[in-house]
């Protein structure tokens, strides 16, 4: 029987990590089969604190993953299949295979980056199709791109992909942008990024991999097609709370809802990062939730006399 088991390997969930193995709480991470969260997937991270020069995703992570281990955390690496979490002891369900009994639990599985929902970007994802810029960029050398969104991180991905491609498109659904002014002119100032305004993505053509998409214009509802060797899609995220569905109180958009700190609607539950926060969802705020919920489950331990 455990103290305390956290589930997700992000910021918030490697903070609280570090703060539960300070704490001799010995607590077990799951860190899913890819370890370190959406970080793993970005570039330059340039406003976490503590590091002027800014550092990459993947090694904030490595770091935050070693300072965690460096007091004790024990890590498994499995995704959590099944749980239960109504009655004590928590009871969690490693890959369908194995289970871990907990007093305590926090959850940090954080989000996962949202599909148009076409048929065919389901098909060619991986041939043409990805969310991820950092991991696929490479691949694209000397060739024309699309990244789908209006926001950061469609603004991001589509200046990292500048270092690859001959051009990046950029379909917007509107006519504004909803990225942070930066980040706008970052993206506008670039050469090699162009806009396509007010227009959604209709089709991803392609047989074996991505050749072109079919757009449609929102304002004209002209159909024109755009022929590329990619499609990033970057058009926001959604929370990783499917495993908990019926068994903890969430939102309409199935973010766990917390209260009091990090408490859910299960006394000895408690939530971090983009899993429970749809507005913020920064590093840092996840990294912050993070410290809270181990501190929560802490007080929690005590009163229950453990
Ligand atoms: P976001 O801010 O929610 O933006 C999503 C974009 O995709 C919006 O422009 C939205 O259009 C568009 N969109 C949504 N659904 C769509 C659909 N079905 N078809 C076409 N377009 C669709 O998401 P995000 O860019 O991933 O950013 C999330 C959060 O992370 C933000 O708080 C952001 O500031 C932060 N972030 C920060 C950085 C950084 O600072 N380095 C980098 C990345 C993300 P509308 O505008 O019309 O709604």
């Amino acid at each position: 029987m455990r103290d305390l088991v956290i589930i997700g390997s992000g910021p918030a969930g490697l903070t609280a990590a570090v703060y539960a193995a300070r704490a001799n709480l010995s607590p077990l991470l799951i860190e899913g089969w890819q370890s370190g969260g959406q970080l793993t997937t970005t570039t330059e991270v340039e406003n976490y604190p503590g590091f002027a020069k800014g550092i990459m995703g993947p090694e904030l992570m490595k770091e935050m993953r070693a300072q965690a281990g460096r007091f004790g955390t024990e890590f498994l690496t499995g995704d959590v299949s099944a749980v239960s979490l109504k009655n004590l002891p928590l009871i969690l369900t490693i890959d369908g295979e194995r289970t871990v009994e907990a007093k305590t639990a926090i959850i940090a599985t954080g989000a996962s980056a949202i599909p148009i929902g076409l048929p065919n970007e389901k098909r060619l994802t991986g041939h043409g199709v990805s969310t991820c810029a950092t991991c696929d960029g490479f691949f694209f050398r000397g060739k024309e791109l699309i990244v789908v969104g209006g926001g950061d991180s469609a603004m991001e991905e589509a200046t990292f992909l500048t270092k690859f491609a001959t051009k990046v498109s950029i379909v917007h659904r509107r006519d504004k942008l909803r990225a942070s002014k930066i980040m706008q002119d970052r993206a506008m100032k670039n050469e090699k990024i162009a806009f396509v305004w007010n227009s959604v993505v209709e089709d991803v053509l392609g047989q074996d991999v991505v050749t072109g998409v079919r757009l449609r214009n929102m304002v004209t509802e002209k159909i024109s097609e755009l022929p590329c060797a990619g499609v990033f899609v970057a058009i926001g995220h959604r929370p990783n709370t499917a495993l908990f569905a019926g068994q903890i109180d969430m939102d309409e958009k199935g973010y766990i809802r917390t209260h009091a700190g990090t408490a859910t609607s299960i006394p000895g539950i408690f939530a971090a990062g983009d899993v429970q926060d749809s507005k913020y969802r920064q590093a840092v705020t996840a990294a912050g939730s993070g410290c809270m919920a181990a501190i929560d489950a802490e007080r929690f331990l005590e009163a229950l006399g453990a």
